[in-house]
Order: structure tokens, then sequence, then C-alpha cells
């Protein structure tokens, strides 16, 4: 009897046992709000609901060593992570960030909002990222492309271009695409292009990818003020990030007539309320590495930045920007989010009873990923495309899949965010159906 009792299976409610800790809602990080988010979104699913667990478990969690000569000859250590969220739907798919303050759950959270965004807008990946926690500011070029090589090789296991597909996301670039490819190549013995995008022009990579992100942004960003009624000419917008995403969207939001009132970045705050000159703006930050110090404009606190009037706020820097601190004072109609992450589900509610449209990060940045796709298409086929042919297809793409989130959250009366969670999670969970478990 009490060996009966001592052998009693361990009862499992199907999906009702608790989290492991380190996927627990209480985080209060990125995954914590992204675990706020899904369960916004499982009321919705219908039938499909009874998969939903899947969305909360990344499928597979790599945590490496990246051990490196340092030029001073001692060897330094850092760790490395690459996440693949889901992979229902096609492989992995996702950046790789490069910053010290990079976390393995920070990366969980940013391989799930790729699976949404992905599936949002239709591009046939599940959803990965990577990171190593450094500041690649402080490494030289030697340090870092072993840096990058080495973690290329440790998480080599995983990748390739029909398993995982990473590409640039915060501080990393074309550059460190091309020695991730050489590195994966070398491994494999054969020219793999296909393994990584983003990659330079000359080795693969696409006309227009480097704009993408940034092109997407704008594209739904006017797609949304049309829904709002607001003109983009004259439009007040403020900017938090003008890098690859920040400095694209205020290229193109300021060319299209908008005035770029303020910019903040890591090296400080600017203001001009007649429109910052974006064009010289641009060439000061190629130049020195931020828009600190740069003349034609005024210098605010950082913490201003938030109550600067606008009608267009861009959040284009790192997650968790607006919470329930800041949010009750932003002065914009419209926030698009640049970003992954960069709204708090706390700040999410606060925004929506005042009547501030959020375009969400799993819809407003999938431009880089939607021509990424275009990159690993044209390396499969060998067949490359112009700049004119990707940017068409591009808005194309974006258009259609913010016009079917905006009918959803019309019809369900939901956020934008909760929208685009249903459209996706619909399609994920569904493949999943289709799949079936194995074995
Ligand atoms: N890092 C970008 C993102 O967050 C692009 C990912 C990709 O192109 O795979 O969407």
């Amino acid at each position: 009897m009490s060996h009966a009792s001592a052998a009693q299976p361990v009862a499992v409610d199907h999906g009702q046992h608790p989290l492991p800790s380190y996927l627990d809602a209480s985080n209060l990080g990125p995954w914590g709000n992204y675990l706020q988010q899904v369960d916004r979104v499982i009321p919705h699913l219908g039938s499909l609901a009874r998969w939903a667990e899947t969305l909360k478990r990344p499928k597979r969690v790599l945590i490496v060593d990246v051990p490196i000569h340092m030029d001073n000859g001692t060897v330094a250590h850092f760790e490395g992570y690459r996440v693949q969220h889901n992979v229902s739907r096609g492989p992995g798919k996702g950046g790789v960030r490069f910053h010290q303050d990079v976390t393995l759950s920070e990366v969980m959270a940013l391989s799930a909002w790729m699976s949404v965004k992905n599936a949002a807008v239709n591009v046939p990946y599940g959803g990965a990222k990577g990171g190593i926690r450094v500041d690649p500011k402080k490494l030289s070029l030697g340090e870092l492309e072993r840096m990058t090589r080495r973690y290329t090789s440790e998480i080599g296991i995983i990748i390739g271009p029909n398993k995982d597909i990473p590409a640039p996301d915060v501080n990393t670039n074309e550059q460190i695409m091309a020695w991730m490819m050489d590195t994966y190549s070398m491994n494999t013995g054969s020219t793999s292009t296909g393994v990584v995008t983003g990659k330079p022009i000359d080795l693969g990579g696409s006309l227009g990818r480097r704009e993408a992100t940034g092109r997407g942004v704008y594209t739904v960003g006017c797609e949304a003020a049309h829904h709002l009624g607001m003109e983009i000419k004259g439009a007040r917008v403020a900017v938090q990030g003008f890098g690859n995403v920040g400095g694209v969207a205020g290229k193109l939001f300021a060319e299209a007539g908008a005035r770029i009132v303020a910019v903040q970045d890591h090296s400080g705050t600017i203001y001009q309320g007649a429109g910052l000159d974006v064009p010289a703006l641009l060439q000061h930050v190629l130049e020195t590495g931020g828009v600190g110090g740069f003349a034609k404009a005024e210098v605010i606190a950082n913490e201003a930045f938030w109550d600067v009037d606008c009608d267009i706020l861009i959040p284009a820097a790192l997650e968790q920007q607006i919470t329930a601190d800041n949010a009750g004072r932003i002065k914009a109609r419209m926030i698009i989010e640049g970003a992954n992450g960069p709204t708090t589900p706390a700040a999410d509610d606060i925004l929506q009873s005042r009547d501030i449209l959020v375009l969400p990060d799993v819809i407003a940045n999938a431009g880089g990923v939607t021509v990424s796709y275009f990159e690993w298409v044209q390396d499969f086929s060998s067949f490359f495309w112009d700049e004119e042919e990707i940017n068409a297809r591009l808005v194309k793409i974006m258009k259609h899949a913010f016009a079917a989130v905006w009918d959803v959250a019309q019809d369900q009366k939901v956020s934008l965010r909760t929208a685009t969670f249903i459209v996706a999670c619909k399609r994920i969970l569904h493949t999943r159906e289709l799949r079936g478990l194995y074995p």
C-alpha cells in the first residue's frame, strides 16, 4: 500500500501546472509583460485557446559561454543566448543584440514577440532571438569580430537557413552579419548566404533592408493617421532612439512634411519646436555616435522628453520605456512602436483610457523582418530584385497586415495590440494544431 501511494503519478492538469520559475508571470521584465499580453488574447482565440500554453513556453533556449582573447592578452568570457520561441510556422527568425543589459528572460520575450510579428505579417517563420551580454562600444574591432565568430560557432548547433536565421538588432549591423555568415559557412564547409539576413549587399544582402524597419514604421503610421484624420504634413513628431529604426522613420516623416521636434538617445535629449534639421542631425549622429552636442537644437532634461508637445511619439530604442509612471504625461495622439516591447501592459491601459492610439511593435516594426524574408528568398533563388520592387512589396504587405488588424480591433473592440495578437496567435496555433504533437 505504502509503495503504491509513493508511486502515485503526479497529476498533470493540462496547461494548469505551474510554470518553471524562470518562465513565471511574476517576472517584472519584458517576459512578464509578454505573458500578460498573451493572457489578454486567450479569451479571443476560440477553440484554439486549448493550445495557448504553447505560447507561454519557449521551444528551445540555449545559453552559451563565449570566451575570447582580448587585445591586452587576457581571456574574457561573455554570456550569449539564442532562444527559439516557436517554429510551428517555419524556421526561427529574429535578430541578435549586443547590449550590456541583455538577459535570458529579455531574449525570451524578444523571441516570443518575433513569433507574433512574423505571424502578423504572415511571413513563413517562427520566432527566435539572440543576444550577448556585452557593451560592444568597449571592444576593439578585433575583439568584436572574435566574439561574434565564437558566439556564432556556439549557436551553430541550432541555426541554419532552414532552422533559425539571425539578423541585426540593437548594436549589430551588416559587418557582424558578414562575420556570422562566414563563420557558419566555414564550419559547414559550404557558402551559406541564407543563414543570416541583414548582410552587406555584396554578400547576398537585399537592397532596402537597412531602411526597412523605419520604412515600415512610417507606412503604418501614415495608414493610422489616415484613420484618425491626422495630416502628416505639419504633424509634430518626437523620436526616442535615432539609429537604424528611429533615424530612418524620422527622415521619412520629415520628408513627408512632419516636424521632428524632439529626439532622445543614450547621449541626451534635444528639442527644436520649429522642427529639427533631420539630414544634419543624421550626419551628426553618424560622426559622433549620438544626438548629444547637435548645435542647432536646445538640450532638455531626459525626463522632459515625455512631456513634449507632439502629435506622434515613436519609441525606437529599448523595452519598458513607456510605463505607468510616464504614460499619463504623454501628449501624442498616436504612438508608433519602432522598438520591441517599449510599452508595459499597465501603460497600455492608461494610454487606451486616454484615447491615445498605440501601433504595437508586433506590426509597426515588422518591416525589418519582412525585407529579411525577401533577402532569404533572394538568397535561395540567387536572383536579386531592384529596390523599387522591394519597397513596393514591403508597403503592400505592411498595409495589408495593418488593415486586417485594424478591422479586428474595430470588430472586437480591442486595442491594436490585442488585435494583432489575435490575428497572429490564431495563425501560430492553427499550424500547431495541424502539425499535431510528436510523437
Ligand atoms: N531585429 C529585427 C526585429 O526585431 C529584425 C529581425 C529579422 O530581420 O529577422 O524585428
